[in-house]
């Protein structure tokens, strides 16, 4: 089959004939329908520090985000049968290290499988895929918007990591999971949102999305206009894509006593926050972070969401090409409102 892999430790990838996968007898065969790059894919191909520290097993096919249908499965799978369409938790549990055992299975400390980083992903034809991560879709999802529930679910995360039911919550980027935090975060019932960004087209995007105030991080100081926007007091949560170390401590500063900063975005360097006593520790500030999303709560409660029917996928499909045309998908990856899709 055809795929695009990671052939080199340098910035590239290759598209190329690869082995089919066979299904072992606790894993589906998925015939790929749609799949969606990721900023984590473009940080593969780039070749980032982060990414050459993470020790990937060459050759790897990338990818995580998809859609597909079962077409032949083991002899030990038990709640799924061929024509099923399903999606794929990136996150493959153990089942039995600490993490496993105590509700965190998709950080499982055991070697945990991850799609398109250690384990063979979806910029393929073909994707195998172990029951335990795989996860039923509604068959009449279109497939480019089944593609996009796995970082539905992991702006969701980000949002349940901090109490949003009627609170103020600042979102810094509006990439597809920025977009999708504005989106959700209204609907989980903040009262305010406001987002951050330099693209005019994102800002316009967060507005249409539900945000109530976007501020263009070039223009302006968001922490004076999330100030004059909380008289004075500072947002309850801040959802974090950008990765950027001045975007953050700014976000710090617009931050209320004892509010949360959830880190989503990577980052690739020692952080630093400005004086951290006083600004972080002296204000009770709580930091956390996200991988993946809950197995399977997060999928759930997504998929819900989805069913009343209060969000539309297709809003995040922000282009469509073929998997075989990726540099093109990687060169518009950056200005895209919402994700890239690929057709293998
Ligand atoms: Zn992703
Ligand atoms: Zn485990």
């Amino acid at each position: 089959m055809k795929a695009l892999v990671k052939n080199k430790p340098e910035p590239g990838a290759i598209y190329q004939e690869m082995p089919s996968p066979v299904p072992g007898d606790t894993d589906l065969l998925v015939k790929i329908k749609a799949t969606a790059l990721c900023k984590s894919d473009v940080d593969v191909v780039e070749w980032t520090t982060l990414v050459a520290s993470s020790d990937l097993p060459l050759p790897l096919i990338m990818g995580h985000e998809f859609l597909g249908e079962v077409i032949d499965k083991g002899k030990l799978v038990k709640n799924f049968k061929i024509g099923d369409h399903v999606t794929g938790e990136t996150h493959i549990p153990c089942g039995y290290c600490y993490p496993c055992r105590n509700g965190h299975s998709h950080i499982c400390s055991n070697n945990m499988g991850v799609l398109g980083r250690n384990v063979h992903g979806s910029f393929a034809e073909y994707i195998r895929i172990p029951e335990v991560a795989a996860i039923k879709v509604d068959k009449g999802l279109p497939p480019a918007q089944g593609s996009l529930l796995e970082p539905l679910a992991t702006a969701l995360h980000a949002l349940t990591k901090s109490n949003i039911s009627g609170e103020t919550v600042l979102v810094l980027g509006c990439g597809a999971i920025g977009l999708m935090a504005v989106e959700l975060a209204k609907i989980l019932g903040a009262t305010k949102v406001f987002a951050v960004d330099i693209f005019q087209n994102k800002l316009d995007a967060a507005l249409k999305f539900g945000a109530d105030v976007v501020i263009n991080g070039r223009e302006h100081d968001l922490v004076e206009v999330v100030a004059s926007g909380t008289h004075g007091i500072g947002v309850g949560t801040v959802i974090e894509t950008t990765g950027n170390q001045q975007v953050i401590n700014n976000a710090v500063n617009a931050l209320r006593v004892a509010g949360t900063l959830v880190f989503v975005g990577m980052i690739d360097y020692p952080l630093t926050f400005n004086e951290f006593m006083h600004k972080v520790v002296y204000r009770e500030l709580i930091l956390t972070g996200i991988f993946g999303r809950r197995l399977y709560a997060t999928w759930d409660l997504a998929q819900r969401i989805l069913e009343s029917g209060r969000l539309d996928l297709s809003h995040y499909v922000g282009a469509e090409i073929k998997l075989d045309e990726y540099e093109k998908g990687l060169e518009i990856f950056p200005t895209t409102l919402g994700r890239v899709v690929m057709y293998p």
